[in-house]
Formats: C-alpha cells, sequence, structure tokens
C-alpha cells in the first residue's frame, strides 16, 4: 500500500451521504463500508433516488404495492447496516435523466445534512467487462451526483429559489467516493463485515430472496477487489476517491 492510500484508508468521517439508484445498490457496492462506518461513529445517511417501480418482470404485482414492498425492504436493509436515516426521492425506476431536478433534489440533501463524505454511482461506467452493461439510471444518477456536489452544493445562486432563498445554506464536502466503479483507488477493508453485507443484500427479499449464488458472488467480488488493490487484504470494496480539503 503507498503512503498515500494508508492515509486515504485510515480517513474517519463524522457523517456520510450516500446516493443510491434503486433499493440495493449502495449495499451491493458499499454494504460493508457503511456497516463499517456507522460502527465507528460515522451518522450514515442513505438517499434512494427511484421508487423501484421496474424490480418485478411478473404482471400480477401491483406496481404501488412494489413500491412499497421495496421501500420496506431498503429500511429493514438500512437497519442491518447502521444506517440513521433513509430518503426516498421517488423518481421513477428505469427513466432517471440527468435533470435539473435531480440535481437541485440532491443539492437540497446535500445542503440539508451537510456531510463530510458523499457516495454516489461512476457516471462514466457504461460496462464492466464482458458481463454487464451498466443501467443507465446509474450512470444518470451519477452525472446528476456529480453536478450536485460541484458546483451544484457550494454556488448560492444555482436553484437559489427553492434553495438558498429557503434556507438552504452552501455546503462544501470534503470528500467524493464513486461507486459501482471499476476506477477504485479507495479501498475499504471490509473483513468483518461481509456478514452484515450479506444480510443487508438478502433484506431486498423481492429482488434478491431467490438468487441461490448470492453470497458466492458477494464474497467472490470482495475478495477480487481486494486482490486488484495491492493493499494485501482479504476482502474489500473500493471506490474511487476526490478529496477536497
Ligand atoms: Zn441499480
Amino acid at each position: 500500500m503507498t503512503a498515500e492510500q494508508e492515509a486515504a484508508a485510515e480517513r474517519r468521517f463524522a457523517k456520510a451521504l450516500i446516493f443510491t439508484p434503486h433499493p440495493d445498490d449502495a449495499e451491493l457496492s458499499g454494504g460493508a463500508t457503511m456497516a463499517k462506518w456507522a460502527s465507528e461513529g460515522t451518522e450514515v445517511v442513505l438517499c434512494v433516488v427511484t421508487n423501484g417501480a421496474m424490480g418485478s418482470n411478473d404482471p400480477s404485482v401491483g406496481r404501488e404495492e412494489l413500491i412499497a414492498t421495496r421501500q420496506a425492504e431498503q429500511r429493514a436493509a438500512a437497519k442491518l447496516l447502521g444506517v440513521s436515516e433513509v430518503v426516498f426521492l421517488g423518481y421513477e425506476d428505469g427513466y432517471v435523466e440527468d435533470s435539473h431536478e435531480l440535481r437541485r433534489d440532491m443539492i437540497r440533501e446535500i445542503r440539508r445534512h451537510r456531510p463530510d463524505v458523499v457516495v454516489g454511482p461512476d457516471p462514466s461506467m457504461f460496462y464492466f467487462g464482458q458481463q454487464y452493461v451498466n443501467h443507465p439510471d446509474h450512470r444518470r444518477v451519477g452525472e446528476a451526483f456529480l453536478a450536485a456536489v460541484n458546483p451544484g452544493a457550494t454556488t448560492v445562486p444555482l436553484y437559489r429559489a427553492e434553495l438558498y432563498d429557503r434556507g438552504f445554506e452552501p455546503h462544501q464536502v470534503k470528500a467524493v467516493l464513486l461507486s459501482l466503479s471499476t476506477n477504485g483507488d479507495f479501498t475499504v477493508d471490509a473483513e468483518g463485515f461481509m456478514d452484515v453485507k450479506l444480510a443487508a443484500l438478502r433484506a431486498h427479499v423481492s429482488q434478491l430472496g431467490e438468487w441461490e449464488g448470492l453470497e458466492e458472488f458477494v464474497l467472490g467480488m470482495a475478495e477480487m477487489i481486494a486482490k486488484a488493490s495491492g493493499t494485501g487484504l482479504r476482502q474489500a470494496e473500493s471506490f474511487k476517491a476526490f478529496f477536497f480539503d
């Protein structure tokens, strides 16, 4: 591990705000990190951008019922991880755009919660290896999220009537971590937090309840990320990091 990586890995945050496109994305990419932070005393807030309404191909599953189910599952997963608050923005699953409305809502949450670290998806990821074409919602949430961080959160005139004039003061975050990324340069030791990560993923019963290979997939990914990081860790999660302090 380089001195820079070591310093980064030892960073402690007072408050984290995590943007997740769909219920379950945050757990998959950073569930162990959220649990670890919470265990260290970091206040962790989870902001879910979409309503999860596309999370079933069964035509007999009602839309409102599915939205309610996924919110309940998300709350249960968050509770297991030690997340202190879950915010649902309610955007339509599958139709997310990098819109001014979404940017404004994200800026509002950043200014309301005033985190020192914010986490959101890497918007540059169109695909992963030969197995996965990234969901467009992930990229668009990533684009809106980065715009919300800079220049959004710090710039008074942006969406002023809806934000600054309503008491949402500018806020400078200290760190940004991009999740769902193969550009990771910030490695978090996940050992000791994989059980709770798996339990949180299993809490998304409607999505992952029947996936028998979940444990194998998640543990394999953690080992692969650890190995690729060159840190000597055995299980890890990684993010692309930016530091502004
Ligand atoms: Zn997703």
